[in-house]
């Protein structure tokens, strides 16, 4: 099974690289942001409650993704493997996905880093909200907090997968054509 973890933070186009690399590796691709975003939409409790920590750009608990990502594994059964974005994003959710996994005798192969200068990102995101309609992409503030958040709580995630040989950085910055021939360069290696 191929099992990647997409990293990176906000704005860094882990969606838009995961859209390629379902198509070209048949991989199920799972993010939470997606996920919640349906929740919310769909007006469940869950998705109400998200909504007001995801709209201050501030992370969900733990337990919320992690029931999510294990009901996905759960309905996904014959997958040839996953592409995960936007989760792990605590190291508690990292150790929560490797029992996971291994509770179905598989494991991650390895995590992509796609690395961004913060001004290139707070670019994107601007202009990305300006037709997303995600109110967490709407203004200056709310970006800041979820960078904050990513470098306080999900920045240590690339230390977890350092320590078990799975971490690969790529640059983030340049085409998408070209960014996606990195990142399938790596899993080809694998
Ligand atoms: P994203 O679409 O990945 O940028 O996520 C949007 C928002 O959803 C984040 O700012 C968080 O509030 C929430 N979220 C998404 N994934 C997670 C996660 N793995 N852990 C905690 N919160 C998450």
């Amino acid at each position: 099974m191929l099992n990647l973890v997409l990293f990176g933070p906000p704005g860094a186009g882990k969606g838009t690289q995961s859209q390629k690399l379902i198509d070209k590796y048949n991989l199920v691709h799972l993010s939470t942001g997606d996920i919640l975003r349906a929740e919310i939409s769909q007006g469940t409790q869950l998705g109400t409650e998200a909504k007001q920590l995801m709209d201050q750009g501030i992370l969900v608990p733990d337990e919320v993704v992690i029931g999510m990502i294990s009901n996905k594994l759960d309905s996904n059964k014959d997958a040839a493997g996953f592409i995960f974005d936007g989760f792990p994003r605590t190291v508690a959710q990292a150790e929560a996905l490797d029992g996971l996994l291994k509770s179905k005798n598989s494991e991650i192969s390895c995590m992509i880093a796609l690395e961004v200068s913060n001004s290139e990102l707070l670019n994107r995101l601007l202009l990305r909200g300006k037709d997303s309609g995600r109110p967490d992409d709407a203004n200056a503030e709310i970006i800041a907090r979820r960078i904050e958040e990513y470098n306080n709580k999900t920045a240590p995630v690339a230390n977890y997968y350092k320590a078990q040989d799975k971490f690969c950085s790529i640059n983030g910055i340049g085409s998408i054509d070209d960014i996606f021939t990195s990142i399938s360069t790596v899993i080809n290696d694998l």
